[in-house]
C-alpha cells in the first residue's frame, strides 16, 4: 500500500493559535483582562456559593441538556427553551454552528475587525473565511452584501463587535438580513447586548423569530463575570415540523 502521510484537514495547519491577553503584570496581584472584557466585579456572591456548592457533585455528568438552564434563561427573557441550546461559552456554540454548516468548498463571511473566533471556526470547519472591510470599523451591510457569493453558507457578525465596541442598529441588521439569500445563516453574535443602552439596537430575538435562517448567540462570561464557568446560549429557530 502507498504510504500517506499524516495530515489533518486542509486548512486546520493554516490557523493562526488565538491569543489571550495578558494575565500576569510585574509584581503580582489580580490581573482582570479588559481585553478579553473579563468583568472587573467578578460574579455575583449568589453565583459563587453556588459555584462552590456544586463542588460535591463533581463526579458526577451534568444533565446533557441543560434542560435547568434553558428553562431559566427562556423565564427570563420570554423565550421558548425548546429554541435555546447552551454551550460552553458561546464559542462552543459558534463552532458548532460552523461544523453544521460549513464545509471544504463553502464561504463564511466575518467583518474585518470581527471577533477572533470566527476564522478559526470556519478555518477548523474547512471552509474559507471571507473578510468584509469596514466602513469607520464598522461592519458595513453592504460591503458584506457585496461578498456574498452562491459558496456562501455563513455570515457571522458580533453585535456589539469586540474589539471595536461599534454596533449596527436594528434596521440596519434587518437589512442585512433581507439582503442575504435565505440559504445562508446569520450568526447575531450578542455576547455584548446587555452593554448597550441605545434604543436603534436589539440583540436580534426578533429576527431570530421572523426569519427561518438567524441564530443569536449570548454569553454569560461577560455580564454576569463567570467566564470561568463557559455558560453561552444561542437562540434558534424551532426544529421545522416534519425534519
Ligand atoms: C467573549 C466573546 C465571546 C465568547 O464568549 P464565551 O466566553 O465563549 O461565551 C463571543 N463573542 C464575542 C464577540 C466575545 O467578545
Amino acid at each position: 500500500m502507498a504510504k500517506r502521510k499524516l495530515a489533518p484537514r486542509p486548512g486546520i495547519l493554516d490557523i493562526e493559535p488565538y491569543v489571550p491577553g495578558k494575565s500576569k503584570v510585574d509584581g503580582g496581584g489580580p490581573v482582570t483582562k479588559l481585553s478579553s472584557n473579563e468583568n472587573p466585579f467578578g460574579a455575583s456572591p449568589k453565583a459563587v456559593a453556588a459555584f462552590k456548592a456544586a463542588a460535591d457533585q463533581l463526579s458526577l455528568y451534568p444533565e446533557g441538556s441543560a434542560a435547568a438552564l434553558r428553562e431559566t434563561i427562556g423565564a427570563f427573557y420570554g423565550l421558548d427553551p425548546m429554541q435555546i441550546v447552551c454551550g460552553a461559552g458561546s464559542d462552543e456554540l459558534l463552532g458548532l454552528l460552523a461544523q453544521a454548516y460549513l464545509g471544504p468548498g463553502d464561504e463564511a463571511i466575518y467583518s474585518r475587525h470581527g471577533f477572533l473566533v470566527y476564522p478559526i471556526v470556519i478555518m477548523a470547519s474547512g471552509a474559507t473565511p471571507v473578510v468584509a472591510q469596514e466602513t469607520d470599523l464598522t461592519a458595513d451591510v453592504d460591503t458584506i452584501l457585496g461578498c456574498v457569493t452562491e459558496r456562501t453558507r455563513v455570515v457571522f457578525l458580533a453585535n456589539p463587535n469586540n474589539p471595536t465596541g461599534t454596533y449596527l442598529p436594528f434596521e440596519e441588521l434587518k437589512r442585512l438580513r433581507e439582503g442575504l439569500p435565505e440559504d445562508v445563516v446569520l450568526v447575531i453574535d450578542a455576547a455584548y447586548a446587555e452593554y448597550v443602552l441605545k434604543d436603534d439596537y436589539q440583540p436580534g430575538i426578533a429576527l431570530v423569530d421572523a426569519t427561518p435562517n438567524t441564530v443569536m448567540t449570548r454569553t454569560f462570561s461577560k455580564i454576569y463575570g463567570l467566564a470561568s464557568a463557559r455558560v453561552g446560549w444561542a437562540y434558534c429557530r424551532p426544529r421545522s415540523p416534519g425534519c
